[in-house]
């Protein structure tokens, strides 16, 4: 059967909280190019930010080269190549200036297309994939608390108690070598993606992210709501949100 024709609405939305300076995450979306990243950096003074910032810098210089290559493989080593990038430009900023020395950062990609989605992520930025009202969490923490879940140490049940998921256990800028989870799975017209850092997640659970993501509205607006909810619940951190809704091209709302 020949893959049909999806179009894709974008909306993101990005938010300091209710406790913090500063937003210290940052995203870039690209709809010509039918791809988006939420980064969420970490480090002392200012460097959060700046690491942040260089991941999205460079995931983007990279998948404006390489992203018009067609087909599901090509696009899954374009992701990789642009995360390790990413590790490389964070790296090096912080070799240069000492101020900036310990900065890292989160990032999950993902890039929607007709014949698949493909998403990276390192850390704890998340992927959702909202279908048929049913939520599943695509990407993998990379946290303390993730590795005992997978180890069997504590249930996923316990872990969704605990109030924070605890450190990483791999982020950007920490080592020279990093390793990406790249990942691919199908789409379906009415799917709708979300991509957030772990202001939203912490503050909002599952269930309650899966009846936001459900209620009829327009992306912007649900982008809006998740974020009112983070706030709501404490809004303890920096709240990053993009949304991507999957439909047929076919439909009279798409492209808009
Ligand atoms: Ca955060």
């Amino acid at each position: 059967m020949q893959a049909s024709s999806l179009a894709v609405r974008w909306a993101a939305l990005s938010d300091v909280g209710l406790q913090r300076v500063r937003n210290e995450d940052a995203f870039l979306v690209e709809p010509g190019l039918s791809y988006a990243v939420v980064a969420d950096g970490m480090g002392g003074h200012n460097a959060g930010d700046v690491a942040a910032r260089i991941v999205i810098d460079t995931i983007g210089e990279v998948l404006r080269q390489r992203l018009p290559e067609y087909g599901v493989d090509a696009r899954a080593s374009a992701l990789r190549a642009a995360v390790l990038a990413a590790n490389d430009a964070v790296r090096a900023a912080a070799a240069r200036d000492r101020g900036l020395t310990g900065m890292g950062a989160t990032v999950v990609v993902a890039n929607p297309c007709a014949d698949g989605l493909i998403f990276a992520s390192v850390g704890d930025s998340r992927l959702y994939r909202l279908r048929a009202g049913r939520l599943d969490q695509l990407t993998h923490d990379h946290t303390m608390l993730q590795e005992l879940v997978d180890g069997g140490m504590i249930s996923p049940e316990q872990a969704r108690r605990v109030p924070f998921r605890g450190m990483l256990t791999r982020a950007l800028g920490v080592e020279d070598e990093v390793l990406v989870d790249v990942g691919r799975t199908d789409l379906q017209p009415g799917d709708l993606l979300l991509m957030c850092s772990d202001g939203l997640t912490d503050m909002v659970d599952a269930d309650e992210l899966a009846s936001l993501l459900a209620a009829p509205g327009d992306v912007q607006a649900c982008a809006a709501t998740l974020v009112a909810s983070a706030n709501a619940e404490g809004g303890r951190d920096n709240i990053t949100v993009v949304l991507a809704a999957v439909t047929d091209d076919r439909s009279p709302n798409a492209g808009g």
